[in-house]
This record gives C-alpha cells, structure tokens and sequence, in this order.
C-alpha cells in the first residue's frame, strides 16, 4: 500500500471517527472529514503544478495544516521536505537548495521567529523556489478554494501509478551530533514503521494519541500520525511546540489514552507544580524514546502518570525511525532498563566497530539494523549513505548497545560521547541513572572533557530541582563514589537551569563539550 491506499481503507473503515483533534486551533475533524481535507489540498498543491518525486517543503511548528500536507504530498507522490521549526535563514536556505524544494508551505511565524521576513530574505538565493504558500491567511485560503474546484478523479489516477518504494518523505536527522542530514523514506518506509510501532502498542479505533513531540521528526509525523491513521486511532494536537501545561491539559481534555514524549518532556510533566491536580486517568499506554530514558523516569511514567503500558522505542531518522521496542507483555525491569527487542521483519546485530565482527551476547559494540525500514539513502549525498549503510544493506547507527541472551538491547550511549579515561571505557549513561537517583538532581548529563593526565576526565552537569541547594563538587562526589567504580566518578560539576538542547528535544553533548572546554580555560 502507499500512504494514501492506507488513509482510504482506514476512511472506509471508520468514517465518523474522530481523526484529529487540534487543540492550539480548534479544529476537529473525522476520517472522513480529514480525507477530504486531505484531497484539497492534494488537489491543490496539482494546481499549484507540483508533480510525482517533486520536492514539497513544509515549515510549521504543529498544526493540521502540517498533517493535512504530510498526506496530500503523499497522495501526489510528491516528497515532503520537513524543515525545523528553530532554523533560521542560514539554515533555511540550506536545506531548501539541498532538497530542490520546489513548493514551500510555511507558518507566518512561530514564537520570536517571522518567517515570511526570513523566506523573504532567502529566496533570491534559492533558484528552484518557486511557490511559497503561507499559512493562516489567505494563500492557503487560496490552495484550498483551488482544491475545492479540481477533480477528485485525478487524484486516483495519479496514485494509481504510484509505487510504495518512491521516496515521499525527505527527513533531516535531529542535529544532535552535527549537521542534520537528510534521510530519504519511502511509503513502505515508513508506513510499515508507524503501523507496526501502533500494532505493538494495541492501537485500535478507540485510541486517542496525544502527539507533544515535533511533527518535523519521524517521532511526530510517523510514530504518533501515520500509527493512528493506519490503526483509525486519533490523533491529539496539543499546540504548536511543547507546553508541559499544554500537554497535560490535552490528556486530560480529551481523555487520551496515550502520550508521547522525549525523556526531557516527561521530566518537566511530571515536575509541574499542579501535576497532581491533573485527571490522567484515561492514560493507558505511551511511547518514551529519542535520547536514553532514565530508569527513574520510566518508573514515574508508570506510577504517577498511569501509564502501565508504555514502551520505549529506539530508532533514528535514517530507519524510519523504530527498530526495537519494548512490548505490553515484558518485565517491568525489562520495560525501563532496555530498549526492548527488534520489531517485526527487521534484523539487529551488535558489532566491533573496529572489524565488523558480531560480538558475543552481553558485550558492547555497534548495533547494526537491517530490514523494511532502512532509509532509501541520504538525499543527493551518496558518499555520506555509503558510509552509514553497507552493501548488505546494514545501516550502522554509530550507537553502542549490549544484547542479552533473549535478545533485548540496552543502549549504552553513541559511540561520538563514550568517554575513554586513562584508557577505559566509560559510558556517560551510567553515571547519569546514578545521578537521577539523586533526591535534589532534577536532570543531568556526563560529558568527557580533554585532560592531560588521563585523556580524558568526566564532567557532569546538573540541573536541580526547584527549592533545592545547588550541589557542591564534593557532594557529588561523595554520592557518586559509594556507587560507582572510583574512575566513573565525575571529576567536574556544573549546575545550569537548562542543557544546550535541539528542538527534538535532545540533549547536544557537542555544544556542551564546546562551552566545557570554556569554562576549563
Ligand atoms: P544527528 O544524526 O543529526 O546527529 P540524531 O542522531 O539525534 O542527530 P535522530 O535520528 O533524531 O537524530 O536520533 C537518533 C538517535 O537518537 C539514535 O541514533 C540514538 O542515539 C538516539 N536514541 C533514540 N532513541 C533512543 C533510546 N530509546 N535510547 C537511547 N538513545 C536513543
Ligand atoms: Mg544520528
């Protein structure tokens, strides 16, 4: 099936269920009413002259108008460019010359940023720009009245010659380590990675997704939109960005029956004052993943937030995105400590980065994926894809994982932050779980910085909670050497109220590496 086959079934299925609920903008819509605003737009963006494989931009932080695009540009075999919400111009131009995007939908602004100054001020330098279409006004008004008078007829005839291995979505990776790179999916792709994430979380009509997480990453766009379309499950809009408030107000409103979230956005959940004041009762299951999520977290998740049922997924960009998952039927300790096992029809395999060489069950190596899910390749940058994919098809993900006798995968951090002091190993994760288990620790990240004597020497950095005495050097210590081997304990400490973070809600070790450096010298 393509994309739009799937949205037609699930339409056929269950028209008069509610299919999005945007809580920023007031809007509501069923399957069916969402499959005809889909064909708008669809037909619409035909009017515009956008053909099969062209390059459709979409600029917005969350809203229908991005989730109504992501299956238009689907149901036309267009591909859909996602471009993050925190670039600016430089950034902008970038990506819109890297991707040829050809049609741009944007967002007039979002927080302190203005957009349409920004697209203003790169166009001239983007030569294959040709269309920009502007949201909450009259542009899109405009696309939409085209559609209206297109004929429908054309959309089948055009996803009839549609083939589920196009390209139709071109993903940039989160940034975390460097410059994004932009990962280019097929239907199948990611169709298969959303329906099977829905499956392994029991996902049926009566689901109702509340979707926090950016729609310009897979998280957003496939582990919460393409598994509730695919399942005839709703999806719950929040707002545009994240708003612990928000989000919680959405669950509670809606009576959601599962929430996603990045271990940074349950963190600041669960440590609003009013939490307890919060109805989540309705919450039944849930999905935690893109950076490690703490042990204590997850714990929490499934105490204070009702959650008994929540998985935490591990994939990148580049496997669109899931590749393990930890099912409803696990060990609770398995549930919160690993990453699970691998999904169905995909291959895990844990290697010496070194030689290639599979490592014997319980080692740490390089976790390889393989299957359905791996990305066509980079877009327009075949030696950067030869160096993450191999012949065999095996993309290697630059994350170190264990892999026990049952197959479940712990994730032990990326290769780029493993820390080797005085020539051992040491892996930043373990001793961030020691330090959530701090009382007076609200977050907190270890990093390596350069030390003359051993290489290397660890730094951590702390964020406290509220009300809470800023930890001294030798506190930590102290904490950290009853529980940790003494070259695992941290050597610096620095307290900030916030971690250099990207707008996936990821932690940049690289930017913190940087200003360390700084405040060493
Ligand atoms: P870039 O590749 O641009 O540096 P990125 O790798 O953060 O950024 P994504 O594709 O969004 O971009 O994220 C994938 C990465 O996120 C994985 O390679 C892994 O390091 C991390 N990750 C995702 N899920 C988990 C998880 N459950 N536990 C630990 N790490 C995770
Ligand atoms: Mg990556």
């Amino acid at each position: 099936d393509t994309i739009g086959d799937n949205l037609a079934r699930t339409v056929a299925a269950h028209p008069d269920r509610d299919a999005l609920v945007d809580r920023g903008q007031g809007v509501r819509l069923t399957y069916r009413e969402f499959s005809d605003a889909v064909d708008e737009v669809a037909l619409g963006l035909l009017d515009l002259g956008v053909a099969v494989g062209d390059r459709v931009g979409i600029w917005a932080p969350n809203c229908s108008e991005w989730v109504l695009t992501q299956y238009a540009t689907a149901r036309i075999g267009a591909v859909l460019v996602n471009i993050n919400p925190a670039y600016r111009t430089h950034e902008l131009e970038y990506v819109l010359n890297q991707a040829g995007v050809s049609v741009l939908v944007s967002a007039p602004s979002f927080k302190t940023s203005d957009y349409v100054a920004m697209v203003g001020e790169v166009r001239g330098d983007c030569p294959e720009l040709r269309e920009t279409v502007f949201l909450d006004g009259p542009d899109w008004e405009a696309l939409r009245a085209a559609g209206r008078r297109g004929d429908p007829a054309k959309l089948d005839g055009i996803g009839a010659g549609l083939s589920p291995d196009d390209p139709i979505n071109l993903q940039y990776t989160s940034g975390t380590t460097g410059f994004p790179k932009g990962a280019t999916l097929s239907h199948h792709n990611i169709l298969n990675n959303g329906y099977s994430v829905g499956e392994l979380l029991g996902y049926t009509e009566h689901d109702r997704i509340c979707i926090p997480v950016p729609f310009y990453h897979c998280f957003g766009m496939v582990m919460g939109n393409l598994a509730a379309t695919s399942h005839g499950a709703c999806m719950v809009l929040p707002g545009p960005g994240f708003e612990p408030v928000s989000a919680l107000e959405a669950v509670q409103a809606e009576r959601c029956t599962s929430l996603y979230g990045v271990p940074a956005m349950f963190i600041a959940e669960l440590s609003l004052p009013e939490f307890d004041g919060y109805d989540l009762s309705s919450l039944r299951t849930g999905i935690m993943a893109g950076s490690p999520c703490p042990q204590e977290i997850m714990r929490q998740v499934i105490d204070r937030m009702g959650m008994g049922e929540v998985s935490i997924c591990y994939g990148m960009t580049e496997t669109s995105p899931v590749s393990t998952q930890t099912r409803r039927d696990d060990s609770l300790d398995r549930r919160v400590s690993t990453v699970g096992r691998v999904g169905p029809h995909l291959e895990v395999k844990v290697v010496d980065p070194g030689t290639g060489v599979t490592v014997p069950r319980g080692e740490a190596g390089e976790l390889c994926t393989r299957g359905y899910s791996v990305m066509l390749g980079y877009w327009d940058m075949p030696e950067k894809t030869a160096e993450a994919v191999d012949p065999a098809r095996w993309m290697h993900t630059g994350d170190l994982a264990v892999m026990d006798d049952d197959g479940y995968l712990a994730i032990t951090g990326r290769i780029k932050d493993m820390v080797i002091r005085g020539g051992e190993n040491i892996y930043p994760r373990e001793i961030e779980e020691v330090l959530y288990t701090h009382p007076d620790i609200l977050d907190a990240q270890v990093i390596g910085v350069p030390d003359e004597k051993y290489g290397e020497e660890l730094m951590a950095w702390v964020r406290m909670r509220e009300g809470a005495e800023p930890i001294t050097r030798d506190a930590l210590r102290d904490f950290c050497s009853t529980r940790v081997a003494h070259y695992k304990v941290p050597r610096y400490v620095h307290v900030v109220e916030e971690f250099p973070m990207t707008v996936t809600g990821k932690v940049r070790k690289v930017e913190m590496r940087e200003r360390a450096a700084e405040l060493l010298d």
